[in-house]
């Protein structure tokens, strides 16, 4: 199944037929760009043998034809900001990247949505979408750089899934090009539908194993017009994390909550030059709410601010847009502190969060680990990144290796999972192969051998095939 055929001149001059000649690189020097995505340890990078670039769904099909014929891995890229080695071309073949099919093609404000190529970034999608009055509730910190087919094939979440879901609530229908180079509309612009299985749900957050998702129709909603962000400070962490039931409760309904740990103020805000109170010793929840009259967002401001104060807060603060900046920047500021990290992105019910903040904290000292913690809190989705400091290599990684496996087995424990968003891409396959029920992941690689018979697209991602 995996016995893959090197990309030769003859395929390149076909790959060339299909795109044009200057939207294939095969010169060495410009395909290191491509042996990885965001992740920066270079066990898990791989050089590609080629780069295409389709500009047409047609382009994209004809690809996938020829990589069946001639057997050799396609791994598609939108852009490359994928946190697990997603978009890393982990068996070699080519990579293929989506940029040139980036047009928004139609935006309805009498119908509530959008038309748009899977090239599209996410900030342009939500500033298109504002500029006519209406949000795409799609919101990765990320969202200045990756682009829409990259967050459909991860299903991402971000700061806004606590009050409108993730990737797949925001969409009606996906253009998607098959394994095996069929072209298909998955999905319709319907509020309901039992006919037949939910492919396009199927596909999407699949992690590009199951088909190249060129375009889709998103779902778009009114734009609140009134906005408050607050910030509880906390200097007792436990408090700050009860605090997040509490708000979802009282019928708030917010549209983030967000946790960050005082190791990840420390970071952020010395990488942005940002402080706010209690910067050596508190743990901040970032709580956004959005309303479509000021009277109801007066009414849930004193209502947060009474919930927090008399749940522990030590200050309650009206924050601005700088609040945003240093939660946004809390992978970056990790980044700047030590180059070889591990992005990590479990996912736990919101009432275990507290005992799992509690269970990482233990481990990190168990094993002298320098770790930045912060959470999408609503979600219960907790992202921490371990540093590696003063060790070696082989230290770091059998460190980094008995660190993950305590997490995940307590993870497990309460019911949670390896990736809230992320994915598990070629980073996580052992750990996937380790804690996945036997018959959930033998009904996943039997959609997989069905969908692509010849293990062609994005092979070495989620699990491995015998
Ligand atoms: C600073 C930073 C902040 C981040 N914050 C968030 C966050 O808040 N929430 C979150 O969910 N993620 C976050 N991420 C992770 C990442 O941005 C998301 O996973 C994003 O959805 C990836 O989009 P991309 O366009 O960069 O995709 P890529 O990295 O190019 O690809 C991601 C995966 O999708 C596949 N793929 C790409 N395009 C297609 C396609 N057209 N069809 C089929 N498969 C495809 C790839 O093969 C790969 O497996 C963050 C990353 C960074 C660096």
């Amino acid at each position: 199944m995996n016995d893959y055929n090197a990309v030769d001149q003859t395929i390149l001059a076909q790959l060339r037929e299909i795109t044009g000649d200057e939207h294939v690189i095969d010169d060495p020097e410009k395909l290191a760009a491509y042996k990885t995505d965001e992740e920066t340890n270079p066990r898990y990078h791989h050089l590609p043998e080629a780069v295409v670039f389709p500009g047409s769904v047609n382009e994209v099909a004809a690809v996938m034809k020829l990589a069946n014929r001639r057997l050799f891995p396609v791994t598609p890229r939108c852009g490359g900001t994928s946190l697990c080695g997603g978009a890393i071309p982990a068996r070699g073949g080519i990579v293929m990247v989506m940029t040139r099919m980036n047009r928004i093609k139609e935006i309805s404000e009498q119908s509530l949505y959008m038309t748009v190529e899977c090239g599209a970034r996410t900030e342009d999608v939500q500033k298109a979408a504002n500029a006519k009055g209406l949000l795409y509730a799609g919101d990765p910190c990320s969202a200045d750089s990756c682009l829409i087919g990259g967050n459909l094939a991860t299903n991402a979440g971000g700061n806004k899934a606590v009050r409108y879901g993730t990737t797949r609530h925001q969409v009606y229908s996906i253009e998607v090009v098959t394994p095996l180079g069929e072209i298909v509309n998955l999905g319709a612009r319907l509020n309901k539908k039992t006919t037949g299985y939910c492919l396009e749900q199927l596909i999407i957050g699949s992690e590009g194993t199951l088909g190249i998702i060129t375009g889709a129709v998103l779902k778009l909603v009114p734009l609140p017009p009134y906005r408050i962000d607050l910030l509880a400070i906390f200097t007792d962490v436990d408090k700050a994390i009860d605090i997040v039931p509490q708000i979802i409760k009282a019928g708030i309904n917010p549209t983030s909550i967000e946790f960050m740990a005082n190791n990840a103020i420390q970071s952020a805000g010395r990488y942005c030059d940002l402080r706010f109170a209690h910067f050596a010793d508190g743990s901040y929840i970032i709580v956004t709410v959005e309303t479509f009259s000021e009277d109801e967002l007066e009414q849930k401001a004193v209502l947060l601010d009474e919930l927090c104060s008399e749940g522990g807060a030590a200050e309650v603060l009206e924050a601005d847009e700088r609040v945003w900046r240093l939660r946004k920047a809390y992978s970056e500021a990790a980044r700047s502190e030590s180059k070889v990290n591990s992005h990590e992105d479990i996912v736990v019910p919101v009432d275990s969060i507290a005992a799992m903040l509690k269970k990482m904290n233990e481990i990190e000292k168990k094993y002298n680990l320098e770790v930045r913690t912060v959470a999408h809190a609503g979600d219960g989705n907790i992202h921490f990144i371990p540093l590696k400091m003063d060790m070696s290599d082989e230290e770091w990684e059998e460190t980094l290796d008995k660190f993950h496996a305590e997490v995940y087995e307590y993870v497990y424990s309460l019911g949670g999972r390896l990736s809230g968003e992320h994915g598990i891409g070629c980073k996580k396959v052992d750990t996937m192969e380790r804690f996945t029920d036997p018959v959930e992941l033998k009904i996943m690689k039997t959609i997989k051998k069905a969908l692509d018979p010849n293990g062609i697209l994005n092979p070495g991602k989620i699990f491995t095939l015998d």
